[in-house]
């Protein structure tokens, strides 16, 4: 059995004073909740706060992204032990909006998958087809090959501690969820890759979230389907209710 696994996915939004304030409503209305896991992606300027709002809860804190690199000259960038310094265990990768705007590549989120489990920090990985792909039929083609991609050179026991997240690219942001039966084909079908790469034991282990305009009306249905096993959430984490929502309606 899979633990469900929720994150929040903040992107560029709130200042830090609003991001400690949302950290900390999430944190006392959840912690009774003992049967999901609950991950929280500030910006990189907000995590310390962030950080300090969720001290001794169970909450977990996400990066949006990393550098490969530990330190150095790389302007801008954020390095995977600064990471862990700050509080985080989890970090988002690939997300389709830093391969469409900050042309992140399927090699990049391997290099990086593989930094970020060194030192000990859970991958994320967002997959996901475009709305033109989807039309064309080429859905499991797509994500076959991203999943593959992102995968290459790790280990069985590397491949084990990953997440991965389904995010049709035409659903995110747009209101628009994939149906229940749409997203369940695809997470079965990636299921089936990661029965080929490693195991059916690794493939049972994996938890896969659906990501994509996840609400606290869709969350059950989605939910409840077999290979589902929680979601990464854009607009509904921005809010307590609505995330909180959606973390009971996952609590197995
Ligand atoms: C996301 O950014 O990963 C996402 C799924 O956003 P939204 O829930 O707003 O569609």
């Amino acid at each position: 059995m899979r633990r469900p696994i929720i994150a929040g996915n903040w992107k560029m939004n709130k200042l830090g004073a609003e991001a400690a304030e949302l950290a900390k409503g999430i944190v006392e209305q959840v912690a009774p909740i003992k049967g999901v896991d609950v991950v929280l992606g500030p910006t990189f300027v907000s995590i310390s706060q962030v950080a300090q709002a969720t001290a001794g809860s169970d909450v977990k804190i996400a990066a949006q992204n990393m550098h490969t690199a530990t330190s150095g000259a790389f302007t801008g960038e954020i390095s995977p032990t600064m990471l862990k310094d700050v509080g985080c265990d989890f970090v988002i990768l690939g997300h389709s909006e830093r391969r469409q705007f900050f042309g992140e590549t399927d090699e990049g989120v391997n290099r990086k998958a593989k930094v970020a489990l060194a030192h000990g920090l859970t991958p994320i990985i967002c997959i996901g087809e475009t709305l033109k792909e989807r039309e064309a039929g080429n859905t499991i083609d797509k994500v076959n090959f991203q999943v593959r991609a992102a995968l290459a050179g790790l280990t069985e026991e590397q491949a084990g501690q990953i997440v991965l997240a389904y995010e049709p690219i035409w659903a995110i942001g747009t209101g628009v969820t994939a149906t229940p039966e749409q997203a369940q084909e695809v997470h079965a079908a990636l299921r089936d890759v990661l029965v080929d790469l490693y195991s059916d034991e690794l493939a049972q282990k994996v938890r896969i979230q659906y990501g994509g305009s996840v609400k606290p009306a869709n969350i059950e249905s989605l939910i409840s389907q077999p290979d589902i096993d929680g979601a990464l959430v854009g607009g509904a984490s921005l809010k307590v209710d609505s995330f909180v929502s959606i973390i009971l309606a996952s609590n197995s």
